[in-house]
Order: structure tokens, then sequence, then C-alpha cells
């Protein structure tokens, strides 16, 4: 994890099912928070509850915000039924949206309307996290270039000014929502962020590539966080199932947090170099 605060994003997809669960969920979290002061805490809740849970964050500069999961690509004022626009979002007080996940990718999302939601928030004071990540892992190494193209398709034409509100959530497709909770290796996805790095830093200057953020999601939870962060070298996570119950969400702040707290940059450097020779010597 190379940033100081790590950051921590919970997709609640369409959960919970009540105004009332929201609230106490969201309560239970930001108690949380209040704990784990190091770390960086988002909530991406449905739509109907945004508004309320920002509400609740109140004003000042604090430890936890709420995010929407996706936004329009259309803007206010359109005759577009059923549409939710960036504005509206960050009128209720969001600070972050989600664009591109693989789940509004898998409902139609191509890279146009993805560049023009993107472009949507960036008007706003909202951040973009951007999620990007192949279908399938394939022995070739073709997911590099995968995840190169989407990262292109929806960056390019974006002003240098505005990289600072864009951080890049790699998301495996077939990592998200494992029954059997298999994440991407540490190993491997420190490999995908170097990967990402060198894109970055080619297309846009060493500046904007070492600024940037960027997350892993994928079948997150309390006890894969620790190789993830370590060995990943990621700077926060996108969390979707283990940031559902109040508990769940809270093992993983612990987790990132004694990560944060017991290995210094020397120490994650050293424990990264013994896993890369491990696995050399495993070939
Ligand atoms: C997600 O939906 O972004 C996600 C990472 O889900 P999960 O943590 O449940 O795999």
């Amino acid at each position: 994890m190379k940033k100081l605060k790590p950051l921590i994003v919970g997709n609640w997809k369409t959960n919970p099912g009540s105004l009332k669960d929201a609230k106490n969920i969201f309560s239970g979290i930001k108690k949380a928070a209040s704990v784990y002061k190091g770390l960086d805490i988002v909530v991406c809740p449905p739509y109907p509850f945004v508004s309320i849970l920002a509400q609740s964050v109140g004003t000042g500069k604090k430890n936890i915000s709420v995010g929407s999961q996706d936004v329009s690509q259309y803007e206010t004022g359109l005759s577009r039924t059923g549409e939710v626009s960036a504005d509206m979002i960050a009128s209720v007080g969001a600070r972050y949206a989600i664009v591109g996940h693989s789940e509004r990718r898998a409902m139609g999302e191509n890279a146009e309307t993805l560049k023009v939601k993107l472009q949507q928030v960036l008007k706003t004071n909202m951040s973009v996290i951007l999620c990007v990540g192949e279908k399938e892992r394939d022995t070739e190494g073709g997911y590099f270039e995968v995840v190169k193209a989407q990262l292109k398709e929806v960056l390019s034409g974006v002003n240098r000014s505005d990289f600072h509100k864009i951080i890049i959530a790699y998301e495996p497709v077939w990592a998200i929502g494992r029954k059997d909770n298999v994440a991407l290796t540490g190993y491997d996805l420190h490999q995908m962020v170097v990967y990402i790095r060198k894109y970055l830093k080619e297309s846009w200057g060493d500046t904007i590539a070492s600024m940037m953020k960027i997350l892993y999601g994928g079948s997150v939870n309390s006890s894969n966080t620790e190789d993830i962060v370590i060995n990943g070298e990621v700077d926060g996570l996108l969390v979707g199932r283990s940031s559902w119950t109040t508990e769940a969400f809270r093992d993983v702040f612990a987790s990132v947090n004694s990560c944060m707290t017991t290995h210094s940059i020397k120490d994650l450097k050293k424990t990264l170099k013994k896993a890369q020779a491990q696995k050399k010597n495993k070939r």
C-alpha cells in the first residue's frame, strides 16, 4: 500500500432492502470509522439512501463519506425518465461515484457511455472510481492488454488537471462475488498494479502515474486483505459483500489497519521480494 491513507470503498449493490437497515448498518460503520482514523472510508449505497446517509455524516473533516454506485450519462434537465444525474448526486452530498462497474458493463454499458459518465462526474465536485478488469485470466497475460484498452478508451481526452479526481479500481471480473471467496493473489495483483502505473506514466507522465490511487476489488474479506494490501501494493480496496454488514466491513478495516501499523514500507518491500522469490522457485 503506497499512499499513506488507504481508501476503503464499500459497494452495497442492491442492499439493504430498507432505509431503516441502511441507517443501522451505516451508523455502525461510522462508529468503526471513528476508531480507524488512519483509513478513508466510503460507502456506496443504492440511490434512495445516498442523501440521508450523506447528511448523517455531517460537515467538517471526516474519514467517512458516501458515494454513488453509478451516475447517468445524461445531464440534468433532459427528458430521460428514471435517470439520476451526477449533479443531483453531488448536490445531496455524495463525494464519489463509481463508473464502469463490471455489473453495469454486463448490462450493456460500453466505452462510449462510460466516457460520457466519467465526464459528467468530473463536472461536479465528486471523484470518480473507474472500474476496469478482465473477464477471464488467460495463461498468456492477455489480461494486461484488456485492462490497458479499458483504461485507454475511457481516459483518453481527459484533461490533465482532472486526473487528481480519478481513482482506478482494478476488479478482475472472475474474482467478483465468488462463493469460495478466492481473490487475486497479492503477487499477481502487484504485477497488474505495476503495469497500470507504467501505462499511466507512458501516457500522462510520472506525476500523474504516481499520484493516482489504484484500488483492488474482488472477493475481499478480512482473511485475504493482508496479502492483497501488502503484496499487492494497492492504495485501497473496493469491497462488495464484506461491506454489507457492519461487522464484516469493520473486520476489513481492522485487517487493513493492522497491515498499516505493523508493516513499514521497508517491511512491505521485503515481504514482496520474498513472495516473488518463492513464486520463482516454484516454477
Ligand atoms: C464488487 O462488486 O465490486 C465486489 C468487489 O464484490 P465482492 O467483494 O463481493 O466480490
